[in-house]
């Protein structure tokens, strides 16, 4: 099993480092291969996805990615920033589908800006369409209109086959956690969503141990904060998908916990911690290594088929912080307050 390691940039090094050691010890059969990406892609060869970069990440079964971006790249052509390498990498490898998982941890409950008890256990995870709706619809732009008054507009586009291969993600997915699906759409209104209700009902049919629902996104945008436990997986399209996924990551509080895929049909995936490359603590080994740890689990249960290792990197998190071990950014009084490196050295051990 080839992965490729794409550290990144601030403490994107940092944490993928701890999330190497985790794997290192699983005594499996991988193979690494680390190549510069983002700000460290453009200051090695001009690119923020160098050739031999992305021919790696092509080339591999599975990408475990940092972070990327910088205030030194801030003023360079778009075409150079740091974010481009993402967009690219999503482009080439055709990842069309992002899967977010929310989950609150019993010790960490108290870092929701939610009712502890709201939140205490949740686990959803939600599944976001990449690469089609309203972000790429053509035709768009801005207009001027006879009178002279200028118009903007953007065209919502969904064809059955994209609508088809991210249901069937969302339905196997289910399957691997509690067989419950919640598809949310604007189908009152919207022709897209009706189309996107048809169609993820009609390959419902082929999971029958799948409990499907239908559900309005005003709606769900207001359920995930009233009672978010009701969720299993909910899947969705690009736009929807956007929201409803940064909404369900901060009911669990700590932007540090939450671990992110983007996989193609085959099931191969970029991993990644949702948050950015935190420039402002890069180099203190204060960062917070477990959603990249968790990232790692991720990528074992989906693109390298070793649920168990996955099992067993998620049981090793739940126990450090079951045992108080807390980086700077989830820390409470009475915690062991530990850096980067100490928190990966504990999973290592509780592994
Ligand atoms: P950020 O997620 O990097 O940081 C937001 C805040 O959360 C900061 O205070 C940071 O210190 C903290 N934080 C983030 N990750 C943490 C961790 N693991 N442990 C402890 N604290 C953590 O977002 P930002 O500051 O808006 O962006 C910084 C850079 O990251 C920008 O260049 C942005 O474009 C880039 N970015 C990249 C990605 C990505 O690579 N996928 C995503 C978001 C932002």
């Amino acid at each position: 099993m080839k992965i490729a390691v794409l550290p990144g940039d601030g403490i994107g090094a940092e944490i993928v480092a701890q999330a190497l050691r985790v794997l290192e010890r699983l005594e499996l059969p991988l193979e690494t291969e680390e190549a510069p990406v983002g700000g460290a892609g453009y200051d090695a060869s001009g690119d923020p996805l160098p050739e031999a970069t992305l021919k790696l990440a092509k080339d591999a079964d599975a990408i475990l990615f940092g972070a990327v971006g910088g205030w030194q790249y801030d003023k360079l052509p778009r075409a150079k920033r740091p974010e481009q390498a993402i967009l690219g990498l999503r482009k080439h490898l055709g990842l069309f589908a992002n899967l977010r998982p929310a989950q609150v941890y019993a010790e960490l409950a108290g870092a929701s800006a939610l009712k502890a008890e709201v939140v205490a256990g949740l686990d959803i995870l939600i599944i976001r369409e990449l690469t089609g709706d309203i972000y790429f619809g053509q035709p768009r732009g801005i207009r001027k209109r006879d009178d002279g008054e200028r118009e903007g507009f953007d065209t919502m586009l969904y064809s059955e086959g994209e609508i088809r291969r991210i249901a069937h993600v969302g339905f196997k997915a289910a399957l691997k956690r509690g067989r419950k699906l919640c598809s949310v759409d604007k189908a009152n209104v919207l022709e897209t969503s009706q189309l996107w209700r048809d169609v993820v009902t009609e390959v419902g049919k082929q999971y029958p141990d799948v409990e499907l629902s239908h559900m309005y996104v005003d709606n769900c945008a207001m359920q995930l904060v009233r009672t978010p436990k009701q969720f299993d997986v909910v899947v969705t399209g690009n736009m929807f998908g956007d929201i409803l996924s940064d909404e369900a990551s901060m009911l669990t509080g700590s932007i540090g916990m939450l671990p992110s895929a983007s996989l193609d049909a085959n099931n191969k995936g970029l991993y990644e911690p949702i948050h950015g490359s935190a420039p402002d603590i890069a180099g203190k080994d204060i960062a917070n290594p477990l959603a990249t740890i968790l990232s790692a689990a991720m990528m074992m249960r989906y693109s390298l088929q070793q649920p168990a290792a996955a099992d067993r990197i998620e049981a090793a998190v739940k126990k450090v912080l079951k045992e108080g071990y807390r980086t700077a950014d989830i820390a409470e009084s009475g915690a062991k307050q530990v850096g980067t490196q100490a928190m990966g050295a504990a999973v290592v051990a509780a592994l």
